[in-house]
């Protein structure tokens, strides 16, 4: 967790003064590795895909392949917080689709989720705002 949060740190310093809901996004969605300095989706990058990853996240007792990681991202700022409002995206933050039937058929170590696992389909950032009826 200290190579995202040292991307984070990184992030914001080259966003700063400039920072809004569209960076925000981006911050959400970022696939870069500080450790391994490259472009590169797993648990070290801010948009989290611990599923891709032989490593696990030891320090949260996760195994190689966990099906864990980002799963939704949400921004607002002061003028969409001062009118209720924000964005947000269901599933990985970059927009990459989860189905758990394929993530078992290749970790069956996994097998003992299958009854809680769900597919995690992306869909596009999205507005929300109180008072918002299902059909807007
Ligand atoms: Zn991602």
């Amino acid at each position: 967790m200290n190579a995202r949060h040292a991307r984070a740190d990184e992030f914001v310093q080259t966003a700063k003064g400039k920072i809004d809901v569209e960076v925000a996004e981006a911050f959400l969605s970022d696939h870069i590795d500080s450790f391994e300095k490259k472009e590169q989706a797993d648990e070290r990058s801010l948009c989290g895909h611990v599923e891709v990853t032989a490593r696990g996240v030891k320090e949260w007792g996760w195994e190689g392949y966990n099906p864990g990681g980002a799963v939704q991202g949400k921004a607002t700022d002061s003028r969409m917080a001062a009118n209720m409002s924000f964005v947000a995206r269901a599933g990985h933050p970059c927009g990459a689709d989860f189905f758990a039937a394929d993530f078992l058929e290749h970790h069956p170590e996994y097998a003992w989720q299958k009854p809680l696992l769900r597919d995690m389909k992306a869909g596009p950032w999205t507005t929300f705002k109180a008072g918002q009826k299902s059909s807007e």
